[in-house]
């Protein structure tokens, strides 16, 4: 008698068989479909049932209609059911089956851009939708922030075209990384233009979206997780809490041109944790800015670098030595800087130095 391992995408269902051999094997198998298949897969079946005789008619030949088929499951109306928008993919769906050349038009249709967002370095915290357009991906843009071990999770035969920053050589500008994006698409290509952290924080995702938009080409947004969420969880520290934070900021330390245009006094009321990115050149400044607006100097400082890579480091301090500590550390970017009381609340085993005087809480085994 064998029990085979489910995967229930109802009405989608994968049996997974050992043959009793290995009854853990097959779940761990399990696991892995699981993870690598997208969660309204069912949906996307259903979705594609009820236009079966509408397309049959419309395409009667059967391999001509195989081709209608494979292009419906590499394209936007699909992607648009999986995103769980199904109302608008109905609309979109019946618009093509009731043209003439619907084959034609769906072979035809536009590449697209997804900006995806790749979390701060470890692959295990890209997201499963991250993962999914990055193996359907033809062509991947990626910055300077995106390591190797996430850019293996691209299709290998995937186009990686790399528009950051070089030594010694400028990034692409943002103009050109537009014209390279809108090139792409317009040959038809699945482009994933992907980001560290969240593409939409610190990220100028917003921009090329707009300019997408503009020339009319399908955009997909994929969320990331951000430095902030991430640096936090590799220091123990929640960055609101209910007695010590009601509010957190994120903000950055660099400005268009050098010192950003912020509101320190509004950042530097008690109970309100600051999470500071690109932070490390200007550090002191900020320190200073927050203190003269009334900011406690004893306030627990956090700078955590490289969060979530195998070389990440977390030192603790104060607020009054904020700057002193970057600079004498000799701290590597890119790091994120968390300001707040939460800060007591780090896990003492995560963190490699700190300010003795410090409360952290025990290590947790
Ligand atoms: N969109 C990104 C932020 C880009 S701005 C996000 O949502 O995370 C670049 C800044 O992000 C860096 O200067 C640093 O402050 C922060 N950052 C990005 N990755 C980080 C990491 N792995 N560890 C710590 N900080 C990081």
């Amino acid at each position: 008698f064998i029990t085979p391992a489910i995967v229930d995408r109802d009405p989608v269902v994968i049996g997974i068989s050992t043959g009793g051999t290995a009854p853990v094997l097959a779940r761990r198998l399990r696991a892995a479909i699981e993870a690598s298949l997208p969660s309204r897969l069912g949906r996307l079946a259903a979705f594609a049932e009820s236009f079966r005789s509408a397309v049959a008619a419309l395409v009667p030949d059967g391999q001509s209609r195989r081709a209608f088929w494979d292009a419906f499951f590499d394209g936007p109306i699909a992607r648009t059911v999986l995103r769980g928008e199904e109302r608008a993919a109905r609309e979109a769906m019946l618009s093509l089956v009731n043209r003439r050349g619907a084959l034609e038009a769906l072979e035809a249709q536009e590449g697209s851009v997804a900006i995806v967002g790749a979390g701060p370095g470890d692959p295990d915290l890209l997201t499963l939708r991250a993962l999914t357009a990055l193996q359907s991906a033809d062509v991947v843009v990626y910055d300077r922030l995106i390591g190797p071990e996430i850019l293996d999770r691209a299709r290998r035969d995937a186009e990686r075209i790399y528009v950051g920053k070089a030594k010694g050589h400028h990034a692409a500008s943002q103009d050109e990384i537009n014209a390279l994006l809108l090139e792409h698409a317009r040959e038809g290509k699945r482009v994933v233009r992907l980001k560290g952290g969240d593409p939409f924080i610190f990220g100028r995702g917003g921009e090329e979206v707009e300019f997408l938009r503009r020339h009319r080409i399908a955009v997909d947004l994929v969320p990331g997780i951000t430095a902030a969420t991430a640096a936090a969880a590799s220091a123990g520290i929640p960055l609101t809490h209910r007695r010590l934070a009601q509010a957190v900021t994120l903000v950055t330390g660099h400005g268009a041109e050098g010192e950003p245009d912020v509101d320190w006094a509004a950042l530097a009321g008690a109970n309100h944790t600051v999470a500071l990115y690109m932070g490390l050149t200007n550090a002191g400044r900020v320190a200073e800015q927050l203190m003269s607006n009334g900011r406690s100097p004893g306030t627990p400082v956090a700078v955590v670098s490289k969060a979530s890579l195998p070389d990440q480091r977390i030192e603790i301090g104060r607020l009054g030595e904020l700057g002193a500590l970057v600079r004498d550390r000799a701290i590597a970017g890119p790091a994120l800087i968390v300001i707040g009381e939460v800060v007591a609340q780090a896990d003492a085993g995560q963190v490699k130095a700190w300010v003795e005087t410090l409360p952290l809480r025990a290590a947790t085994a």
